[in-house]
């Protein structure tokens, strides 16, 4: 035992303490979540790089202002590029580098949206003219979609695109103020090109809908807009977030581009100006599929982050109640602090797998639409929507949950976890509003239940149609004889430590919604979309959690104790997702116990699980700081005094504290100019009343 006084030891050996009493192998885990040793090496060896570099140097950024923060995001990634050529980076070297900026950055849409919408729709033509260019970033890209009067609503943007078959051009126009292109990351001062979704006019004056269309934006040489346009940045954001894009506006007078300019690989108009159809209505999506299987991996790591922070952070505060050490425990040792934080770090595992499977799943898709064939595009459609809300509604709440599990510290900006919130919850906005997307997930959902019970919903489905439910319907089949019963539950604690249960009452639940929804859908209730969507969604999640399981004990290349513990973890991620389905399953009278708790001991059925989740976070605590050295994160990349690897975080909360200009001088400004005349004018009035002199 250490004296009282000496906390920054303190702080070091109950951090290595609690390294030592964690019994995986955090080098087998972290390549496992790496999907590999290549992939963490590379990642280990561009950190190395970077965080000696001082143009990534982070220090000064809590204090820069908008521009400057918008020039620093831009000196790096220009260092990224300079550092490619230099040490001979593969591409993929470059992206990882690239997503170890914390920043949000003008340049992560022209890689997030531009470019791969560009690459999914533009015709061969255009891609042999632009791709390269795109690629080694000798023009930037911006996504043009939102208008200033309508985001979600895509049918109803204004901007128009009229085909002129005389000089075979389109003529792009912003007829109304509620027309500017509007909150379009890197087109405030960045972008070169953009990608504009307008809606195609034919010369007959058929309106057509939106398409998407390569306009060029600014001069190449001197960076200045093209005749037509105007564009600036929208200004700044909430809690000064995305501080360092510049979300911006544009309008356009009759700005005339090729014809070549519409991304035609599958919508196309003809030189004289007729329309040909698409082959799939759908067909366009695929970019926006690409964006949105990329938020749930983002989701992912930015909730590993905050996992890292509050639970190192929690492993060496002390306060409260003294031990039989004589010292203030360990928060983390609080059931009240283990029970909120370990299912933010069971959150971030799953969410990173899922993203991985999610991306891996998009590039088949791509592969497919390349050549015509959309038949994936329904199933990743569908998934996607569900996952983006999921996800990024999970990880904001994470945030201000793992904010507030460390006390006041938790609010300094030097926690790191402010930065990440500020940063993450427009995602629950962009790339479809959440509640908007909700209702995609929910018609997702009714179109493969009608397909099964048929239009009526009451018909028996065949063993052939349901053999052809696809994972993201899978839970239906429960719902296709009426014999078919939810699983009956032993009082015991241990059922609800039974993976298949808890991943059975989720897609019980998630059938029983969307039959709801189903038979009362000219009705519906207050939140049926929602639930619905987050039921769908989280038995799609409960299954692929299943396999997952599955997966480690065949073929993750990890020990038998790696297994089990990691399997741990995604078991509290089901028993923690259950109990915030607890009001559905006893709404649906899902909940079958066999052995009810007794009246006398405890009348609450659902006692059971919520103790499951009580042992199942006792039993993981130990394990805690060995899972989060396990996502690998370096002092640098997490930039958060209270997260630091070795614990002294006193020491790094002071160190950063004298960082503050305020301190630069004794005797601030502000004391010439405010404080001393309202002490004076105090002291005058109080001499005036007759107190006493001070
Ligand atoms: C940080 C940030 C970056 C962005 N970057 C880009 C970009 O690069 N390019 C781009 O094109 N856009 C971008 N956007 C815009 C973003 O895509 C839109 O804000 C988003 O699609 C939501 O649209 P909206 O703002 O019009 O909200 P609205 O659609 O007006 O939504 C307002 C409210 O109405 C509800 N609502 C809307 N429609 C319905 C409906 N049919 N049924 C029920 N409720 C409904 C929503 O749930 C929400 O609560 C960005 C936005 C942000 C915040």
């Amino acid at each position: 035992m250490l004296s009282n006084h000496d906390a920054s030891a303190q702080n070091r050996l109950d951090m290595t303490n609690a390294r030592n009493a964690t019994s995986i192998d955090v080098l087998n885990v972290k390549q496992f979540i790496y999907n590999g040793h290549e992939e963490w090496q590379r990642k280990e060896r561009l950190v190395e790089i970077m965080s000696k570099d001082p143009v990534f140097d982070k220090s000064k950024r809590e204090w820069m202002t908008r521009t400057e923060k918008y020039s620093r995001g831009l000196r790096m990634v220009n260092r990224i590029h300079e550092l490619g050529q230099i040490l001979g980076w593969s591409k993929q070297d470059t992206t990882v580098a690239t997503s170890l900026l914390d920043d949000p950055l003008p340049v992560s849409l022209h890689a997030t949206a531009f470019e791969p919408v560009f690459l999914l729709q533009a015709s061969q033509e255009l891609l042999d003219k632009y791709a390269g260019l795109i690629a080694t970033r000798g023009i930037f890209g911006c996504y043009l979609q939102t208008e200033l009067g309508h985001g979600s609503n895509v049918a109803a943007l204004e901007t128009t695109a009229t085909y002129i078959p005389e000089t075979k051009e389109f003529d792009i126009h912003s007829p109304t103020l509620t027309s500017s292109k509007w909150w379009i990351g890197a087109l405030g001062k960045t972008a070169t090109h953009g990608v504009v979704q307008a809606k195609l006019l034919l010369p007959g004056g058929e309106d057509m809908g939106p398409h998407l269309f390569l306009v060029q934006l600014r001069s190449t040489e001197t960076h200045k807009m093209l005749p037509g346009i105007i564009a600036g940045d929208i200004g700044p954001k909430s809690f000064n977030g995305f501080a360092a894009t510049d979300n911006g506006f544009a309008r356009f007078t009759h700005v005339r581009i090729p014809k070549e300019q519409m991304l035609s690989r599958f919508a196309q108009v003809t030189d004289d100006g007729k329309y040909v159809q698409p082959p799939h209505a759908k067909i366009s999506y695929g970019g926006m599929l690409y964006i949105r299987s990329g938020m749930v991996t983002t989701a992912g790591w930015v909730t590993a982050k905050a996992a890292v922070i509050s639970i190192r952070y929690a492993t060496v505060r002390r306060q409260g109640t003294k031990g039989a050490d004589e010292l203030e425990k360990q928060i983390i040792s609080y059931p009240s602090l283990h029970t909120r934080l370990l299912p933010i770090l069971a959150r971030a595992y799953v969410f990173i797998s899922l993203g991985r499977a999610l991306s891996q799943s998009f590039q088949t898709m791509a592969q497919r639409l390349s050549s015509g064939d959309a038949s994936l595009l329904a199933e990743l459609h569908a998934t996607t929507s569900g996952l983006k809300v999921l996800c990024t509604t999970a990880s904001v709440q994470d945030m201000e949950n793992a904010r507030r599990s460390m006390g006041g510290h938790g609010y300094s900006a030097f926690s790191g976890v402010g930065r990440f919130y500020a940063d993450l919850i427009p995602s629950v906005t962009y790339e479809g509003e959440n509640f908007v997307l909700d209702q995609q997930a929910v018609r997702a959902a009714l179109k493969a239940f009608h397909g099964l019970f048929g239009a009526e919903g009451r018909s028996r489905p065949s063993s052939s149609t349901i053999a052809k439910l696809t994972p993201s319907s899978y839970y239906l089949r429960h719902l296709s004889s009426p014999t078919n019963e939810p699983p009956i539950l032993k009082g015991s604690d241990s059922s609800w430590n039974n993976v298949e249960n808890l991943i059975l009452l989720l897609e019980w639940r998630a059938a029983l919604l969307v039959h709801e929804i189903a038979q009362t859908a000219q009705d519906p209730d207050a939140t049926i979309y929602q639930r619905v969507s987050k039921g769908t969604t989280e038995a799609f999640v409960g299954r692929r959690i299943g396999e997952m399981i599955g997966g480690l004990r065949t073929n993750s290349g990890l020990n038998a104790n790696d297994v089990a513990v990691l399997s741990r973890l995604y078991l509290l991620y089901l028993q923690t997702t259950v109990e915030s389905a607890l009001a559905d399953l006893l709404s649906f009278g899902l909940l079958r116990i066999e052995n009810p708790p007794r009246v006398g001991a405890s009348r609450d059925p659902t006692r059971g699980l919520r103790m499951a989740i009580a042992q199942n976070c006792l039993s993981l605590a130990p394990e805690a700081i060995g899972l989060t050295d396990a996502l690998g994160f370096s002092d640098w990349e997490l930039d958060s005094a209270l997260g630091v690897y070795d614990g002294n975080v006193y020491q790094a909360l002071w160190d950063k504290a004298q960082t503050e200009p305020l301190n630069d001088k004794e005797v601030p400004d502000a004391y010439g100019e405010s404080i001393k005349p309202m002490l004076s004018r105090g002291r005058m009035m109080a001499e005036r009343q007759s107190g006493p002199k001070l």
